[in-house]
C-alpha cells in the first residue's frame, strides 16, 4: 500500500507528538544558529556524545559574533575528541563570512545558506525549517534510511541515482505545514525506531505500508556503501620529552587532523633520531618505543607507534621555525587535540618518565 504524502506526514506528525524528542538542547530556544551548530556536530555523531559538547560550545559561543572572533584554537579545542575537525573549521570559517558577508545574521536565503562552508542542502533545509520556520525538505542519514525502506529503494545513498530518487520522496512527503516538526519527527523515527541495525518496527507508524518490512527484510535498505580493502598508513610518533615536558606540534591547516595539535611524526623507515636533530634542533637520548595503536579514518588505517625520547637541546643545532610548544601534564591544555593524541598524552601523564 502506497501511502498519498499527506498519509505519511500524518502519521509521522501524530507520532511525533507522542513519542518525539522535544527537549534536546537546541530545540530550547531553536534560533538559527543553535541549531546549525546542533546540526553540524550531528553529523556523524550520536545525539547523547553531541549533548555536552553543544552545550560547552554554546556556553563559551553563545553566536555567530563569538564564534566568528574567536582563534581557531579556541574552537577546535571544544571539538577535541567529537572527530570530523574539518566540520569545526568550516563552522569557524561560515561565522566569519556571515559577519563579513551578511551583517553577522544567519541568512534566510536557502542558496546563501547553502554558500556557506561545510552546509550542504539537507542541513541548509534544516537550518531554515527548525530555526526560522520555513519549509525545506531534508535528507540527512537518518531520513535517508526511513525513505529507503519505506519505498525499499535499492541502491547506496552515495550513488546520484539513489541520492536523487529519496531527495524526490523527501520532497513528496514534507508538508507544507508544520514542516519543522515533520523533519524533526522524520530525523526522531530514524534515531529511535528505523535505526541501522534493529529497527523496532513493531512500533513505527509506517509499519503500515512499509515495503522493507513487508519484505521481511527492512536492513536491506539503504544497501551499503560497496567495500573497498581499506589502505593503512603507518607512521611513527615522537613523544619528544625534556625536562617533564612533552613537545607537541600544530598540524598544518588542512588535511586529516587540520590545525589540531600533535606529536612530531616520521616515516617509519626513517632516521627519527637525525630527524630530531636537524628539523627540531634536539639531541635524542634513551627511547622507548610504545604498543602500535590503530586509528580508522573514514578512508583509512592509521597504524601509530610512539616512540618516547628523552632530549636535550643539540648543540650547534637550530630548530626549524614551526609551530611548538612544550607541554607538561600540570599545564591546561586548551588546544585541539585528535582522540589518539589525547589517549597518549594521558598515557604519558600517568606514566613514569623516563
Ligand atoms: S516499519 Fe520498520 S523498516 Fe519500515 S520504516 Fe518503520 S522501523 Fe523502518
Amino acid at each position: 500500500m502506497s501511502l498519498t504524502p499527506e498519509a505519511f506526514s500524518g502519521r509521522v506528525l501524530e507520532w511525533f507528538d507522542c513519542h518525539g524528542r522535544h527537549d534536546l538542547p537546541w530545540q530550547r530556544p531553536a534560533t538559527p544558529y543553535r541549531v546549525w551548530v546542533s546540526e553540524v556536530m550531528l553529523q556523524q555523531t550520536q545525539v547523547a556524545t553531541v549533548i555536552p559538547y553543544f552545550e560547552r560550545f554554546m556556553q563559551r559561543f553563545p553566536d555567530v559574533a563569538s564564534l566568528a572572533a574567536a582563534e581557531q584554537d579556541d574552537v577546535l579545542a571544544l571539538w577535541s575528541g567529537l572527530g570530523y575537525y574539518a566540520r569545526a573549521r568550516n563552522l569557524h570559517k561560515a561565522a566569519r563570512q556571515i559577519v563579513a558577508e551578511h551583517g553577522g545574521e544567519l541568512p534566510t536565503d536557502l542558496e546563501a545558506v547553502e554558500g556557506l562552508p561545510g552546509i550542504g542542502r539537507s542541513t541548509a533545509g534544516a537550518i531554515l525549517s527548525l530555526g526560522s520556520g520555513q519549509c525545506h525538505p531534508i535528507l540527512d542519514g537518518n531520513v535517508k534510511r526511513v525513505l529507503a525502506r519505506f519505498y525499499a529503494v535499492p541502491g547506496w545513498p552515495g550513488q546520484s541515482a539513489t541520492l536523487k530518487r529519496l531527495w524526490a520522496l523527501s520532497e513528496r512527503n514534507t508538508p507544507p505545514l508544520r514542516c519543522a516538526a515533520y523533519n524533526q519527527a522524520m530525523m526522531d523515527l530514524g534515531a529511535t525506531l528505523c535505526t541501522r541495525s534493529r529497527p523496532a518496527c513493531h512500533r513505527c507508524p509506517l509499519q503500515n505500508g512499509c515495503e522493507a518490512y513487508a519484505q521481511g527484510q527492512p536492513t536491506a535498505y539503504p544497501e551499503s556503501k560497496p567495500k573497498r580493502p581499506q589502505p593503512r598508513r603507518r607512521v611513527n610518533m615522537l613523544l619528544l620529552e625534556n625536562e617533564g615536558a612533552l613537545l607537541l606540534e600544530r598540524r598544518p591547516p588542512s588535511g586529516i587532523w587540520g590545525g589540531l595539535w600533535s606529536f612530531p611524526e616520521c616515516e617509519p623507515g626513517a632516521d627519527w633520531r637525525a630527524y630530531c636533530r636537524t628539523h627540531y634542533g634536539l639531541e635524542p637520548g634513551k627511547a622507548t618505543e610504545w604498543e602500535p595503536l590503530t586509528h580508522i579514518f573514514s578512508h583509512f588505517r592509521l597504524e601509530i607507534t610512539p616512540i618516547q625520547v628523552q632530549v636535550i637541546p643539540s648543540p650547534g643545532q637550530v630548530m626549524e621555525p614551526r609551530d611548538t610548544v612544550w607541554y607538561n601534564s600540570r599545564s591546561m591544555l586548551t588546544r585541539g587535540l585528535a582522540a589518539p593524541i589525547e589517549r597518549l598524552l594521558a598515557k604519558w601523564s600517568e606514566g613514569d618518565p623516563l
